[in-house]
């Protein structure tokens, strides 16, 4: 035994390679990153390759290893060549978002040291490190201090820990569901009805609440549908506002529907998974007001702080509801329980152990501090004004001006089909590559969308692409 015991120590040796190995391939994978980053400029935004890095698939895992250029080699011809680049300040479709270098270090160092960001007893110092940025991130949402939340994988598992949170504060358990109304509008983002369904609330009323010219709710509306509800006999429990729409950036009256959902005693769920951190700008804070009232806020570092893909949040003004809907005691943990300091996130989220993601947005706030991010944050709401500015100029129809950072537009071709000839519009800059657009419908009609989010997206960037669609318009006008 103890001979088979020395000999599977050795075979297993490589899994901790010595000093002089580490640094070799760490200096491989840095070259690589370092590589990518100066050539950033010169990368497309979007690469179309026919054979879409299947050859990936020809290198199938296997017993004996291969040596970090080759892998390397795999990475960069079958990964990081094709399809969209959301490094890319040229990425300008759906929600950019980037990915702050210091992130990555961040990362690097949460997966060397590997802390147990779950518990306050496996790791104090990493959970006091997670709350303290949720407690920022409460703080500049104007909820007080004793909310709580959790630093999530994005605004889809924000948004589902916020609906089985309201579910649970307002107690509706399976009898209720039928009869039990949730409010939001058909711009509200597809993660909250798939939350809704997950929650097995997909036999809950859906009340899609009609929306004003520039597809933000309307609030007299919600309030009159609420009141029917109510005398017909159904139970209005929650409802879901959004804090800048993926579609158009719209942001919902969200004084109103916080002071609406207070008189009727709803729980008020504010989406702000794109929008939110615009609240840290001057414009921001006063087109986010209200969402101060929300019960619940969802919020996206990696889109509006620009972090790496990976980072979500959710923040919950009422601690004790969000901890009902997610607190469990085992008895394999028994030796973690007693020391509460801190709320530990494993108590306010369906994980346990996680990645220690906390790190990754904490290292760039304390490298920079929160001045850059804002003054970023500010330019993207002057590019979206800027574009929109100039897109009309250019001849497109533009219905609104942006809200916040996403701007929506089409052409109207001399002869021909408007929507087809947008679509084709869209594919032609697409197809270029050097910036990425994206589209949408709304009303019925196919209209194009820029979304500024990036924080490498610059007014460089904006004046190709605006020099990009009226060659396009002028190719495909022939
Ligand atoms: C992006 C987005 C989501 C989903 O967030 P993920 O991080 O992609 O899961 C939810 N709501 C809104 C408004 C969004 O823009």
């Amino acid at each position: 035994m103890i001979r088979r015991l020395q000999q599977l120590e050795k075979a297993a040796s490589a899994l901790e390679p010595a000093a002089g190995k580490r640094k070799k391939t760490r200096d491989k994978v840095i070259a690589y990153g370092e590589e990518f980053l100066t050539g950033i400029e010169s990368l497309k935004a979007y690469d179309y390759t026919a054979d879409k890095g299947v050859g990936l698939l020809d290198s199938p895992v296997s017993e004996q290893g291969l040596d970090i250029e080759q892998v390397l080699d795999l990475l960069k011809s079958n990964v990081d060549t094709h399809g969209l680049n959301p490094a890319s300040g040229g990425y300008l479709g759906f929600i950019p978002g980037g990915g702050i270098y210091y992130s990555a270090l961040g990362d690097y160092l949460a997966d060397v040291t590997n802390r147990l960001a779950a518990l306050f007893f496996g790791s104090p110092g990493a959970v006091r490190m997670e709350n303290m940025m949720i407690s920022w991130l409460a703080g500049i949402l104007g909820f007080p201090a004793t909310a709580a939340g959790n630093l999530t994988s994005g605004g889809s598992i924000a948004n589902l820990i916020a609906v089985v949170t309201a579910r649970d504060a307002k107690g509706i358990g399976s009898k209720k569901v039928p009869v039990s109304v949730i409010y939001l509008t058909q711009q509200t983002h597809h993660s909250v009805q798939k939350a809704i369904r997950i929650a097995g609330l997909s036999e809950c009323i859906l009340r899609y609440v009609p929306m004003d010219s520039q597809y933000r709710m309307n609030a007299g509306e919600l309030e009159s549908a609420i009141r029917s509800d109510k005398k017909n006999g159904f139970n209005p429990f929650l409802v879901v506002a959004s804090a800048g729409t993926t579609d158009t950036g719209a942001v919902d009256p969200l004084e109103k529907i916080g002071e609406i959902a207070a008189a009727e005693g709803l729980w008020f769920h504010a989406d702000a998974a794109y929008g939110g951190f615009f609240i840290l700008t001057e414009e921001g804070k006063i087109k986010l007001a209200g969402i101060e009232k929300a019960d619940s806020v969802s919020i996206d570092p990696h889109k509006g702080m620009f972090l790496p893909y990976g980072l979500g949040a959710v923040v919950v003004k009422d601690m004790n509801s969000l901890r009902n809907s997610h607190y469990y005691l085992a008895s394999y943990l028994q030796d973690a329980q007693g020391t509460n300091e801190e709320i530990s996130p494993s108590d306010l989220s369906p994980e346990l152990t996680k990645h220690f993601r906390g790190l990754r947005m904490w290292l760039p706030l304390k490298l920079l501090g929160t001045k850059p991010f804002v003054a970023a944050l500010e330019e993207k709401l002057l590019l979206a004004k800027y574009f929109h500015r100039e897109i009309v100029k250019l001849g497109f129809e533009s219905a609104c001006e942006p809200d916040l950072s996403v701007v929506t537009y089409r052409w109207i071709p001399k002869t021909g089909n408007p929507d087809d000839f947008n679509k084709r519009l869209a594919e032609e800059v697409v197809k270029d590559g050097r910036v990425f657009i994206s589209s949408t419908v709304l009303d019925g009609k196919v209209t194009l969308r820029l979304a500024i989010l990036s924080f490498r997206t610059h007014l460089k960037t904006i004046r190709l692409t605006l020099e990009i669609l009226r060659e396009k318009v002028e190719l495909l006008e022939g």
